[in-house]
């Protein structure tokens, strides 16, 4: 990632040949700008950002701008003036900034991946041995980092079916039966601009959830073994 500092331009103006104003720079390498953010001394303007695709992970490469406006007092003001703006409308969070209880919409469309860790703590809250939780509950594919062994299986072979621990598919009102140990990819989801949520579901009303996953397979003996 490229930073230039246009407080201290004079080595990078040597270096690139580029002017010190920033009105005179060169902004063409700028064109594909994808973000903007402005803080009480920054404006950081990103740009030709390179998505790079492996199995399971994305590696996000770009190039970053910043300038530094503290010596500019106009600047300064207008811009504290934009922060507090933000700041007030930071208020109107999004409507589904909580997901409705009993929405599980999430838990069909999506296959959350799952780390040995993920695995092992699924097997100790089901009381089952970590081979016996893979066989039963985990499609098996390690990614190519070794970090991810598989993916939740859905109740179906249909990818667009439902987890298999979801339940509550009988009252419409769905939960995760194994909330206390779900996996890290499940706990990382956030309903921030979720389009998925089901609008039908009251947001305020009080949601009893029922018994917890029961796994078919017998629980582990005393001794470990099944
Ligand atoms: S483990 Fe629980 S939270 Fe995760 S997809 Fe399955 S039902 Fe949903
Ligand atoms: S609101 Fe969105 S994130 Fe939350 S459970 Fe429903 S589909 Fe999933």
């Amino acid at each position: 990632m490229e930073t230039i500092d246009l407080i201290s331009l004079r080595n990078y103006s040597k270096r690139t040949s580029q002017a010190t104003h920033p009105e005179l720079l060169d902004v063409r390498p700028m064109e594909h700008v994808t973000n903007i953010e402005i803080d009480e001394e920054h404006v950081t303007i990103e740009y030709n950002e390179k998505t790079t695709r492996y199995y399971n992970v994305n590696e996000i490469t770009k190039s970053e701008w910043i300038y530094k406006y503290n010596d500019d007092p106009e600047f300064v003001e207008a811009v504290a003036r934009v922060i507090a703006l933000a700041r007030k409308r930071l208020k109107n969070v999004p409507e589904n900034v909580a997901c409705p209880p009993g929405c599980a919409e999430c838990c069909s469309g999506y296959e959350p991946f799952v780390s040995a860790s993920d695995v092992q703590r699924i097997a100790d809250h089901l009381g089952m041995s970590y081979e016996a939780v893979m066989r039963a509950y985990v499609v098996p594919r390690t990614s190519a980092d070794g970090h991810y062994v598989g993916w939740l299986r859905k109740v179906s072979d249909d990818l667009a079916d439902q987890c298999i621990f979801l339940m509550g598919s009988r009252s419409g009102r769905y939960y995760c039966g194994i909330y206390p140990a779900r996996p890290g990819d499940c706990r990382e989801f956030t309903p921030i601009g979720c389009e998925d949520v089901d609008k039908t579901l009251p947001r305020t009303s009080a949601f009893k959830i029922g018994p917890a996953f029961q796994p078919r397979h017998p629980r582990r003996k005393r001794n470990g073994k099944r």
